[in-house]
């Protein structure tokens, strides 16, 4: 048994209870934030069963590791592996490094250490919710027959959010013009020397209009021991629209649309990586596409809305804001997401000036990362002209 939080809490009294709409990190974050107020916390995940987290790598930014801390009882460094220098290969292999301490962590030992924290009786997957209503002092959230009614309710349904459109106007992410192909491999799986190559390093290639970068992640269970970690690389790579669509239709013809799951790539999607790696990455880089069993991709996305709240119907996560991970701050935007609301609550005096000051904040927050993202985009030649032309000529809102 873990030891509660030394927070010292105050309930606000209006919120006895809430609804958390997707139990993704974003939701998980929100609920156990929310439960350490004192609140009856339900979350409902469309998904059945521990999803897959794909063994992909998270920076772990200072909102996470104070999460997980203070809320999870559980020491970040014990589940995250460090980097004590940035590394930047050219194209002939060699590279130059400077000092620059961080930590990896993956998006399955956060995960875990939420669901850890959360009572499971108050998670329940393979459950979608069909519709979340206001009602005068609450909301109605309606999942297959039944209507649960509560004090607050979370949107935390994704940047493919079905509900999005109950807070916000807009927010629909539109394709940047660029996709992240990933890769993850046992430590001990690597070629002879590769390992030395990449550990205690944050390792970045800028080719032309393309990134590639690799870092150390825990291995299973959060294991971080030399021998059990795991190497993760991103690949940025541009695609137009038929391009995306190709890269994510699998092996047997089903398309994904915005994302290609692991074990799933085509034989000729394949084959061309291996081939465009031959051709444009430093030796260390290629070899790490050539091992990698699983390759997946993801397409980049941008993503904002005007609004997080409506009555009592809160946006968080990738529902509210879809930032470039370039910035590496989505798992870190969502953990804020969730302090910024216990705090609020915790601390001012009325609910609505709790929702009034959150708003506020993230809305600044979300669109000043959504911004540097594209920004960072535009530097590295990955945005495409519409994505990037889209962006400029979007207005803070
Ligand atoms: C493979 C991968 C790699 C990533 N890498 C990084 C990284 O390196 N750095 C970083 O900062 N971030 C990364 N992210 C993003 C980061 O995980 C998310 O930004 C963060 O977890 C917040 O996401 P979210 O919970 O808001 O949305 P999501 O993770 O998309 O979760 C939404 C959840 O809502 C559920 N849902 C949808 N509709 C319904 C419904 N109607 N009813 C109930 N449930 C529903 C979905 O099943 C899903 O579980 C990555 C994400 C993925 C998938």
């Amino acid at each position: 048994m873990r030891e509660r939080s030394v927070l010292a809490v105050t309930p606000v009294s209006d919120i006895k209870s809430a609804g958390v709409v997707g139990g993704s990190l974003g939701g998980l974050f929100q609920a156990v934030a929310l439960a350490e107020l004192g609140v009856d916390v339900t979350v409902w995940e469309r998904s059945a069963g521990r999803p897959d987290d794909r063994g992909a790598g998270i920076v772990l930014q200072p909102s996470v590791a104070w999460f997980l801390s203070t809320f999870c009882g559980v020491d970040p460094d014990r589940i995250s592996v460090p980097v004590t220098h940035r590394q930047f290969f050219s194209r002939d292999g060699r590279s130059h490094h400077t000092l620059m301490e961080q930590r990896m962590i993956s998006w399955g030992a956060i995960y875990a250490s939420l669901r850890d924290r959360l009572d499971s009786a108050r998670y329940h997957d393979g459950q979608p919710v069909t519709a979340v209503t206001p009602r005068p002092g609450g909301v109605d959230v309606h999942v297959g027959d039944a209507v649960h009614r509560v004090d607050l309710a979370i949107i935390a349904d994704g940047s493919a959010s079905r509900h999005r459109g109950l807070v916000a106007p807009d927010g629909a992410p539109r394709y940047a013009g660029y996709v992240a192909y990933r890769g993850v491999i046992d430590e001990t799986e690597l070629p002879e020397g590769l390992s030395a190559v990449f550990r205690d390093r944050f390792s970045f290639y800028d080719g032309d209009r393309t990134q590639f970068l690799c870092y150390f992640i825990p291995g299973d269970f959060g294991a971080t021991a030399p021998g059990s970690r795991r190497a993760n690389w991103v690949w940025y790579v541009r695609a137009d629209a038929a391009g995306l669509d190709r890269i994510t239709t699998d092996r047997d013809g089903t398309a994904h649309g915005l994302s290609l799951p692991p074990g799933l790539i085509a034989p000729q999607v394949h084959a061309e990586l291996l081939d465009r790696a031959r051709t444009l990455l430093p030796e260390p880089l290629r070899l790490l596409v050539e091992h990698t069993r699983d390759p997946f991709a993801q397409a980049i996305l941008d993503g904002r809305v005007s609004r997080m709240r409506k009555d009592r119907r809160l946006l968080t996560g990738d529902a509210a804001f879809v930032v470039r991970p370039h910035t590496a701050a989505s798992a870190e935007k969502a953990a804020a997401d969730a302090i910024t609301l216990f705090t609020a609550l915790q601390q001012l005096p009325s609910l609505e000036a709790a929702l009034e000051a959150w708003e506020r904040n993230r809305l600044a927050e979300g669109n000043a990362l959504y911004r540097h993202g594209v920004g960072l985009g535009q530097r590295l030649g990955l945005n495409s002209p519409s994505s990037a032309a889209a962006a400029a000529g979007e207005a803070t809102p």
